[in-house]
């Protein structure tokens, strides 16, 4: 991530924390850092700890969890949860109200990212139908990646 675009969402993270009565002190900044620095990870709290603490080694395990709680209670974060009983944490994305898309594959564990709102047709009629309005939703699909299966197709292929 360019610099430039990483030194705005610092700010916005900032500012979205001070309108709550929140400051960014240095040992939040290191977490969101790192969060930032690997956005399309779903990282864990444990491995979000480890890559914090290699920056900045005086760190404590219980700052880097309360950071990670105080942004998902902000909405910063959201703590996702995709099978494997670990809970991930993923930045919310700018452009978006609505929480992105995941293609969760049930062989190699790897998860893809539909970055887009696909759900707003959907939304609409949630809205005429039942009278509600729709804040918020998720939408993770458990299949078999693009990768697996094309390494399926190669092994099964006649020699
Ligand atoms: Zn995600
Ligand atoms: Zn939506
Ligand atoms: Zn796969």
């Amino acid at each position: 991530m360019a610099i430039q675009v990483k030194d705005e969402r610092i700010d916005k993270i900032n500012r979205q924390m001070q309108s709550k009565g929140y400051k960014l002190t240095v040992q939040r900044e290191a977490t969101v850092v790192v969060l930032l620095e690997n956005e399309e990870d779903h990282l864990s709290a444990e491995e979000i700890f480890m890559l914090v603490k290699s920056k900045f080694p005086d760190i404590g395990l219980a700052t880097v969890y309360r950071t990670l709680d105080l942004l998902s209670e902000l909405h910063v974060l959201e703590k996702l949860n995709f099978g494997d009983g670990v809970t991930r944490f993923d930045l919310r994305n700018d452009n978006n109200v609505h929480l992105h898309h995941h293609l969760i594959c049930v062989r190699c564990g790897s998860v893809d990212e539909i970055m887009e709102d696909w759900l707003t047709e959907l939304e609409a009629r949630v809205e005429r139908e039942f009278g509600f309005q729709v804040l918020d939703h998720r939408l993770d699909f458990q299949g078999i990646c693009h990768r697996c299966r094309k390494k399926t197709e190669s092994e099964e292929a006649p020699q």
